[in-house]
């Protein structure tokens, strides 16, 4: 993610270490709870109160363990680690607290697990994912806009603003996702973001605990995934371990220095996610990339101090074993310590086995982005145990390859080039692949707005190996400028009482963006139960002639795609696909319902993609 720049500075915050009683509560333990159970018995608890870091801790509870009481630089801080043994019962255990005679006394919860939320299939390319950012999706509760005491509040007419959409509004349109035909939803980070401005995005936590209020806050969001997952539909999270907000007590009154990294003065990240990878790379460039800030609203984590480190991965265990969330997408995944990230995406998979991670490496080349995917030979040993990668090799080919004219390196050729190199890839088929997100040009607008492009475009994404993600707004042909962040983000018509246009209701609606919803939903509803798209091989044909066709096929299901970009209709001749065609007699054009008689010679329109269900 990349973002508009505000103008405030950071303070290095001068530690009191002068006496105070203590006779202060416990302001927060963090994690909030815990649960019995877990594979890896470990808890680091972080307390924080006013002078609690010289405490003498004392834990009385069957099967848990003190292992190590830490006081660090900041006396308002004590990390206390535990074992939670095999058969510790669930229950509230009393942690008690005591200092020069005063004792105090307070309970933390360790929960049963909920063993089906642990067992959940995570996303897959069975899925179809659709981005939402829920400031600007739909406002289904306008009395959350804003919040007393919250900083920022909402205001429509600030491009760069709050706009009041929410979880409600999320919640209300489920109907709509089902009938559209997308399966799982990633949320632009839910995370309290209580800035002074652009807190709508959400990349700016101020607590990792805490769902933003003003999008419903955690009960809401509990409501969401529960609800959604009636219906079928996963909830996938979006996490950052790169930087938090400005805002947040961890920088306010933070814990020791190097809690973050820091600098003398504002330093930035070279934003070089090459120099992870590059064997050339100087120490100065690889030590800006990790340790520069995002911006300067965003202080950058230090991943390679374990207390930080424990944080995170505690944090992000407790949303998935606490809401049953079912997946993560990782933000700016090359720019934190490299090692850090590895222990990360490891202690998730170590926890949750099956579990899908897909991570934003925003790097244009393949060999750069397969660095960082699970099970990846590495010539540097590094292994960084990611299992999905957000592809953006394959999105750059896209954002060309439809309205580009044909060429051996260029147009549909491109989509070619670039699937080609996907040897570099351990598993490219578990890759999210998309055409625009709430960073880059929206497709309409890179598609030069033409129906053909976008029709091709869509039959692409939806049929080419990897998880398809969608943004919202694309199948009613939202446009915007990648340059342009606000334009990208535009409000969904029809989530906001009184919009003239409403998407969910077909109301207003011009009929080119009829045609376009249209085209999706029947291409995304057929996916739903097409094997040879979830986990078939994919087999393509050198393009030529402006068309390129693929298969993707199991041992017994079929599908071809032509795409085509001449623009005159012509005849295919399929000898050369022999290899693929052999055994099916006729085929189903998925869009139309047209049968096809024969596959010998296919009539291909003008500037079109077909998409072919072949039959015995
Ligand atoms: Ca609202």
């Amino acid at each position: 993610m990349k973002m508009r720049k505000i103008s405030v500075i950071i303070f290095w915050l001068s530690i009191s270490l002068l006496g105070q009683t203590f006779a202060q509560n416990i302001e927060k333990a963090q994690p909030l709870h815990w649960w019995v159970g877990m594979r890896n018995s470990n808890l680091q608890i972080m307390l924080y109160g006013k002078n609690i870091g010289k405490s003498e801790v004392k834990i009385n509870y069957k099967g848990v363990k003190i292992k190590k009481v830490q006081p660090v630089e900041n006396p308002n801080y004590l990390f206390v680690d535990l074992e939670i043994g095999a058969g510790t019962v669930a229950g509230k255990m009393p942690i008690s607290l005591s200092q020069n005679g005063s004792i105090q006394t307070f309970e933390y919860e360790l929960k049963a697990r909920q063993g089906q939320k642990s067992q959940m299939k995570s996303f897959d390319p069975s899925d179809i994912v659709y981005l939402i950012m829920p400031d600007r999706f739909a406002n289904g509760d306008p009395n959350n806009d804003n919040i007393e005491g919250m900083l920022e509040k909402a205001n429509r007419s600030n491009p760069h603003g709050r706009h009041g959409g929410d979880l409600q509004g999320i919640i209300q349109n489920l109907d709509y996702f089902q009938k559209i035909g997308v399966t799982a939803l990633w949320l632009n980070p839910i995370l309290e973001n209580d800035m002074k401005a652009y807190s709508y995005h959400g990349y700016a936590a101020t607590d990792l605990y805490q769902v933003d209020r003003r999008f419903g806050g955690n009960q809401v969001y509990q409501e969401l995934i529960d609800k959604a997952h009636a219906k079928g539909i996963k909830i996938i999270m979006d996490m950052v371990a790169n930087h938090i907000g400005l805002e947040n007590f961890l920088v306010k009154d933070i814990p020791m220095k190097d809690w973050l990294n820091q600098f003398p003065t504002f330093t930035k990240s070279n934003f070089r996610g090459e120099t992870v990878s590059d064997p050339y790379a100087s120490e100065q460039d690889k030590m800006l990339m990790a340790n520069g800030w995002f911006d300067t609203n965003m202080p950058d984590l230090n991943g390679k101090n374990p207390f930080v480190a424990n944080y995170l991965v505690q944090n992000n265990i407790w949303w998935i074993e606490e809401s049953g969330i079912d997946g993560i997408r990782m933000d700016t995944y090359p720019y934190p310590d490299k090692n850090f990230m590895s222990l990360w995406a490891k202690a998730i998979l170590d926890e949750y086995p099956n579990y899908n991670i897909t991570g934003e490496a925003w790097l244009m080349n393949v060999p750069a982005v397969s660095y960082w995917q699970r099970n990846q030979k590495n010539a540097d040993g590094f292994q960084a145990h990611l299992p999905s990668m957000i592809d953006f090799p394959l999105y750059r080919a896209m954002s060309q390859a439809f309205k580009e004219p044909y060429g051996w390196e260029t147009g549909l050729a491109r989509l070619y080039v670039t699937l080609s190199q996907d040897f570099a890839y351990p598993n490219a088929i578990n890759n999210l692949i998309f055409l625009d997100n709430h960073d880059v040009t929206r497709f309409f607008t890179d598609a030069n707005q033409n129906m053909s492009a976008y029709k091709m475009g869509t039959a692409f994404l939806l049929t080419t190996r990897g998880i398809p993600q969608w943004y919202y707004g694309t199948e009613v042909l939202m446009t915007g400028e990648g340059a342009d962040h606000p334009s990208l983000r535009v409000d969904f018509a029809g989530g906001w009482a009184g919009d003239k246009v409403n998407v969910f209701k077909n109301e207003n609606l011009r009929p080119a963006q009829q045609e376009a919803l249209a085209y999706f939903s029947k291409l995304a509803n057929w996916r739903k139960t097409q094997k040879a798209i979830h986990k078939g091989k994919l087999t393509h044909f050198v393009p030529n002639d402006n068309m390129y066709v693929y298969f993707r096929h199991t041992e017994t299901e079929s599908v071809m795609v032509i795409l085509y970009s001449g623009y005159k209709d012509t005849e295919l001749d399929t000898q050369r696909f022999a290899e693929r065609l052999k055994g099916f007699k006729t085929a189903k054009n998925v869009i139309t319902d047209e049968k096809l008689g024969n596959l010998d010679k296919i009539k291909v329109p003008a500037y079109s993609a077909l998409v072919l269900e072949l039959e015995k």
